[in-house]
């Protein structure tokens, strides 16, 4: 019986010190805190971004570990910045606002169209219950992954494969976001999207789309034109853009 104890309580120190290594790794490359506050103050408060849990979310998500290690030091300031294979991690304001437009509360599932690096999925992840986020590129899909699960967050799930299709053994969902321009809206992200629910994507051309809200009201899907913005492109397995 003491034996027994004894492997008890040495089995949960282990786990007690596996969990706190875990913490600590955040924790420790975290020197970028301040850095982020101001990000959070300056570009985005300052433009008019209101919702706490957004703002609260921007500032939690360590912005710097999901960009290449050599833009770390570039990764609060006010622009996008590559992340390899030709795709890049939106400017934090862009983050901020398709995120609040989505209303969102914490009841709720939300699907991301193109993970990128995992950045928004994380911001997603701290406001909501549950996010579904696809990737094309193989080797994105899996570095976010790997990113999102060793950062600890446990509430998103991901997969590779074309987000176009959406992922309907999870639908319907309570908001989708998407983060590549099609030319046109994807017919089953609408089928997809909840009676009541909202979706932020960018329309239009390679260079240049506008950022959409759609609503689904009554089985129709009612548009909001946001702003004009500018995507990396929606693409096919083979490449060609959508
Ligand atoms: N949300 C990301 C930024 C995404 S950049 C972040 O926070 O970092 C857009 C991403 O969409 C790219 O990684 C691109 O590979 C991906 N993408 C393009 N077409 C896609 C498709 N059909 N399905 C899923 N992802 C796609």
């Amino acid at each position: 019986m003491i034996q027994t104890n004894t492997r008890i309580i040495r089995l949960m120190l282990i786990i007690a010190l596996l969990t706190s290594f875990k913490i600590d790794y955040t924790k420790q490359d975290d020197k970028y805190q301040k850095v982020r506050q101001r990000m959070v103050r300056e570009q985005i408060v300052a433009r008019g971004i209101k919702d706490q849990k957004v703002i609260q979310s921007m500032n939690n998500v360590p912005r710097h570990l999901f960009v290449p290690e050599n833009y770390e030091r570039m990764a609060y300031e006010d622009r996008p910045l590559p992340i390899g294979e030709g795709q890049t991690i939106s400017q934090p304001y862009i983050v901020a606002l398709m995120t609040e437009i989505l209303e969102l509360k914490p009841s709720m599932k939300v699907l991301e169209i193109g993970t990128g690096s995992g950045y928004q999925a994380a911001v997603l992840s701290e406001i909501v219950d549950k996010v579904y986020t696809i990737e094309i590129v193989e080797i994105l899909g899996k570095s976010a992954s790997v990113l999102l699960s060793d950062l600890g967050y446990k509430n998103i799930y991901s997969k590779i494969g074309d987000g176009y299709k959406g992922w309907e053994e999870y639908s319907p969902f309570d908001a989708i976001i998407v983060t590549c321009a099609p030319s046109d809206i994807p017919k089953p992200l609408e089928e997809q999207l909840k009676e009541g629910g909202k979706m932020i994507i960018p329309l239009g051309g390679s260079i240049v789309q506008e950022l959409i809200l759609l609503e689904k009201k009554n089985g129709k899907l009612i548009k909001k034109v946001v702003a004009p913005v500018r995507f990396v492109p929606m693409v096919r397995q083979d490449g060609k853009r959508y």
